[in-house]
């Protein structure tokens, strides 16, 4: 009988993986993959629609392509549980799948307890955080769009690691372009726990005083301890509490639950999943790869939808491999670049290379790769809008 194998997450990382191993079969190998969305809504370019230059629809792309063209099975639910010994998935709605090989990617879980009062106010969609790109992402732009001018709408940036270091660099840029347009007398407050900008640090500081001066403000060391909903207040370990119209509060992450609950986030006092990165398998069980955002990344690897695309691609290669009893690439590469969107034209980027670097079990940044944008500029706005294009089409069409 066909091997088969079950991908648990239809995003950047799952998605992927999933079509990888049906065309490195040459659709030899059963895929089966669970994920509750009707359909991909992107992370990355979801800044634009808050910003308001972008639509949801623009950023949403259906299952179908995997299904129909790549003969992935696609089951429309929740991985509830996960037996590695018995190696078997059980479903939310019941049921159970069997796999042969195992592929994780749920992404991040958003810690809303470690913030006092923050699950509730979620929950009455009073603070939101739009981490996960969808139906927060438009509720977020309609409160921006409710705001009176003279308003404040402040960002909190948990401590690293968390899922896209520019991410809420970006979302400020984007949010100071809309108000410079739209609403010039309010202002963008970015409270960020870490000690200064964790990515293209001197690049957003520089649009931040030139383009955006009298807006933007940044201030470091802010750790969120607690929010007050009714009163717009947010609440510092050390600093003092900050009145906003709009909260958008990112509390702290780990693996997503189900690849805790599935006894995989092994390492960082069980935040996130330790794996093998010759094949992104896990080390806490057997024929279970774990990828994307949920695992423990290696140094200067980010958290991105770029990386988990590269890490679906070496996973199901590797889980390819190993059906077939071939050898495993002894070498993976993996490539990243994030571009940010600083307004509705202009971005900047990061971008590296990383090897497998046998002898230290680990991915090394190749010396000499990557590197950053000198300035903002539009030429890279067409590039990061085709990036997009790109990695939707490669992962999921
Ligand atoms: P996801 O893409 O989040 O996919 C996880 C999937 O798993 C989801 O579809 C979810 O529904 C599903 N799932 C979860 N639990 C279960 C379960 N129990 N059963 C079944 N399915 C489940 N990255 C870039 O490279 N470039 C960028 O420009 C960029 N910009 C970003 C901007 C923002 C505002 C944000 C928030 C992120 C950005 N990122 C960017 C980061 C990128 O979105 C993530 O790194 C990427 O999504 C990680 O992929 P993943 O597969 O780990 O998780």
């Amino acid at each position: 009988s066909r091997a088969q194998v079950v991908v648990i997450g239809g995003g950047y990382g799952g998605a992927t993986a999933a079509k990888y191993v049906r065309l490195l079969s040459d659709h030899k190998v059963n895929v089966v993959l669970i994920e509750p969305n009707e359909a991909f809504v992107s992370c990355p370019m979801s800044n634009l629609v808050i910003g308001g230059s972008r639509q949801i629809a623009e950023i949403t792309t259906p299952y179908t392509g995997l299904a129909r063209t790549h003969g992935v099975q696609v089951v429309r639910d929740m991985a509830a549980s996960v037996d590695t010994q018995r190696k078997v998935v059980t479903l939310a709605r019941g049921g159970t799948i069997g796999y042969d090989k195992l592929i994780v990617s749920p992404g991040v879980d958003l810690q809303f307890g470690a913030i006092e009062n923050l699950q509730a106010a979620n929950a009455s969609g009073r603070i939101l955080q739009a981490w996960k790109a969808g139906s927060e992402t438009v509720a977020l732009r309609r409160q921006l769009e409710a705001m009176p001018d003279g308003g404040v709408y402040a960002i909190t940036i948990p401590e690293q690691p968390y899922r896209c270091p520019p991410g809420p660099y970006e979302r400020a840029c984007q949010v100071a372009w809309y108000f410079k347009t739209a609403k010039p007398r309010s202002k963008v407050l970015v409270l960020d726990a870490n000690p200064d900008v964790t990515s293209k640090g001197a690049l957003f500081k520089k649009v931040w005083a030139e383009q955006y001066g009298g807006i933007v403000e940044y201030r470091p060391q802010h750790k969120v301890l607690a929010v007050d909903p009714r009163d717009g207040l947010i609440k510092f370990e050390v600093q003092e509490d900050v009145k906003a119209q709009v909260l958008n509060v990112l509390p702290p992450m780990r693996a997503g639950t189900i690849a805790q609950q599935a006894g995989l986030s092994n390492v960082a006092n069980n935040r996130w999943c330790g794996v093998d990165y010759q094949t992104f398998e896990s080390t806490a069980a057997r024929d279970v790869h774990v990828i994307g955002d949920s695992i423990q990344i290696a140094p200067a690897m980010p958290k991105s939808g770029h990386m988990a695309n590269a890490h679906g691609k070496v996973a199901a290669a590797a889980v390819v491999a190993q059906l077939a009893g071939w050898a495993v690439n002894p070498a993976p590469m993996l490539t990243n670049t994030c571009y940010s969107y600083v307004d509705n034209r202009n971005v900047i980027h990061v971008a590296s290379v990383h090897e497998y670097v046998a002898a230290e079990k680990t991915f090394k940044t190749v010396a000499g790769s990557g590197g950053l944008s000198p300035a903002p500029n539009e030429t890279e706005g067409v590039y990061a809008w085709n990036w997009a294009q790109n990695i939707w089409a490669d992962s999921l069409a």
